[in-house]
Order: C-alpha cells, then structure tokens, then sequence
C-alpha cells in the first residue's frame, strides 16, 4: 500500500498487487470548507441524524472525460494524480463525517461533533466496469481493501460501514466504479440491533445451516450466495462465509477467492435477471466494536428494480413504520435469479 497526501493534507492509499511508485501529477484544487458536519438528537427515534451542509456541492454526472475519479492527465486534474492505479483510496472531499467537526450549540436540541471519518474506494482506474466485470483478482483485492479499511479504521472508530451504491436510479452522482467507506462515531442503532441478535444466538450460521434449498443461488465449500428468507428488497441477495468471521480482514485467502467469485456471480445475475444493469446498494455488514466475538459477516445486495421498469421505493408504509412490504417472495425472487442463464 503506498500513501500519498492530497493537497489541504487528505489521506489517498494506493492499493495494489504491484509496487505503485509513480511520481503524482496535478490533483483537483481544494475548495474551501463547507458547512461543519454534526449530529443532531432525533428524541423520537433515539437516534443521531448527520449534517453536512458541504454535501449539496458534490460533483454530479460529470461527462467522462471530466470524471474526478479518473486518472489524472496533462491538463485534466483528478483526485487521483497518478496516470494509473490498481484500487485507490482516498478522504472524501465532501464528507458527512470528519475529524474537525464541532457540535453547534443549538437551543432545544441535543447535538454532538460528527467526528467520523469518510472515504471513497475507487474500484479501478477504468471509467467503465463493476463488479459484475472485473477479474477475480481485483474483486479478491476488493474484499483486501475492505479489510484493511476496516482494520484501520475500527481502532478508532466503533462502526465501519464499507457499501457501494450503484445506479442514478438510486442517486450516484459519478458513473466511475467505486464505493465508500464511512467511519461512524457511534454505533447506529440498526447496526446495534444486528449485533446483539448475533450476540444472543448465531443467528447466520443457524440461516446457514438450515437453509431451504430453494433459496440457495450458489454453494461453495467456504461461502454461499443466496436470498435470505426474511428479504427486504426483491431479489435481495447475500453473499455468506460459512466460517464465522467478523469482517473481511479474517477471511483466509481460499475464503476471499471464494467471495469474489460469489459476488461477481450475484451481480452478473441482478444485471442479466431484466438484461440491464441492476441499480443497487451493496453492504458489508462487519462487527461494530466489542462484537468481534459473535458476529458473522455477510454481504448485501439490495436491488432497486422489482421488475424491467418498476423501481423499488421506500413508501408510506416503510417510511411511516419502518415495515417493509415485498412484493416478490424470496422463494419465487430466488427461483428467478437461479433461471438466469450465461452467467
Ligand atoms: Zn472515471
């Protein structure tokens, strides 16, 4: 891994099978800071809600040749002033969480500093692809990322969240592959509930261990991809280690190469099930903090298409009581996306 700073002193991280050493061109000016990230006490749902007044200047659908996450060329800056990288990893420069956050004293409200930390994964320095294209090696160097990041970051931190958000459908304001990883100053109260159902009982591995066969999409020695019979998207897919690992960075090498050819397999079928590509948000679900004991790590992909031209939306009944209404049964979901040919 080489490390490089950006000008105004953010972090990027050069990961890679080969030795980067290429001395960096021009990079993107910095812009002056927006608005502070914070926290804001939601008294009702007892949980944070995070400012980021910064965030509305976010680049949005640059033409590709203008594409902040390309390599950078003579003439044309980019985060990454390298001409080539394998994966790269840099501070976020519109971040919702960051070290130099303050609480705002505002009357009638609880607040706290929003001092997590924010990081985008650029998955390749090709615009185009994703994980449905990429060689197995980058998907296995991938999930290393993902690990590292998580290892690094979880000694400060007492939640990483790696995820990838795919399509405009679903608000990506850059088409160049690529994920994020956020850093939470606090346990958000969704992972929290995740970690102490774990706790309590193995929860993954009993799902594993009993599942019906019909939900199974591929069945490997060390991980399997399959729809979970409580899915909340339609054709929801998870891809599981059958080792019991907290996250990414305990997989073995066998386990990550068996991973990578589960996720590239479960993208190729989201995007070949309405033969266009699948909008979707992608999570790796790791051990927050003090969890590392009894959490088994799992990989989500929640699609945003329910058929060829219907988006999934979070309506009325999931936003007005948090119960999500499915319309494809994951027997039928997983039926279908086992039927998907030429993989
Ligand atoms: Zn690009």
């Amino acid at each position: 891994m080489r490390e490089h700073h950006l000008p105004g002193g953010r972090e990027l991280l050069l990961y890679g099978r080969v030795l980067h050493d290429e001395p960096p061109g021009e990079t993107l000016p910095e812009e002056p800071p927006g608005v502070a990230p914070h926290l804001r006490w939601h008294p009702l749902q007892r949980e944070w809600v995070a400012y980021s007044g910064s965030r509305q200047g976010r680049t949005f659908l640059p033409q590709a040749a203008a594409c902040p996450l390309c390599p950078a060329r003579e003439g044309k800056p980019g985060e990454i002033p390298f001409s080539s990288f394998e994966i790269a990893v840099f501070e976020n420069r519109f971040p919702a969480f960051a070290a130099s956050s303050v609480a705002p004293l505002l009357p009638g409200i609880e607040t706290a500093p929003a001092s997590g930390r924010c990081e985008v994964i650029v998955f390749s320095d090709d615009h185009v692809g994703g994980l449905g294209s990429f060689s197995l090696d980058r998907l296995a160097l991938l999930i290393e990322v993902w690990g590292a990041r998580i290892s690094v970051l979880g000694e400060k931190f007492p939640y990483v969240l790696p995820f990838e958000n795919r399509g405009e459908e679903i608000g990506v304001t850059l088409h160049h592959p690529h994920g994020q990883v956020y850093a939470f100053p606090f346990l958000p109260a969704r992972a929290a509930r995740a970690a102490e159902a774990q706790m309590e009982a193995p929860v993954i591995s009993r799902l594993i261990d009993g599942i019906d066969p019909t939900l199974l999409l591929d069945d490997e020695a060390e991980a399997l991809a399959l729809v979970p019979p409580f899915a909340t998207y339609p054709y929801e897919t998870w891809i599981v280690p059958r080792r019991r690992v907290p996250g990414p960075q305990s997989l073995q090498p066998s386990e990550i190469e068996a991973m990578a050819r589960l996720l590239r397999r479960s993208v190729r079928r989201l995007d070949l099930l309405f033969e266009k590509p699948m909008p979707y948000i992608l999570i790796v679900q790791t051990a927050p903090r003090g969890f590392e004991n009894s959490f088994h790590m799992t990989i989500e992909i929640r699609p945003f298409l329910r058929d060829r031209d219907k988006l999934k939306y979070l309506a009325g009944v999931e936003q007005g009581s948090g119960v999500f209404l499915v319309d494809v049964p994951p027997e039928l979901a997983a039926e279908r996306l086992r039927a998907v040919g030429g993989l």
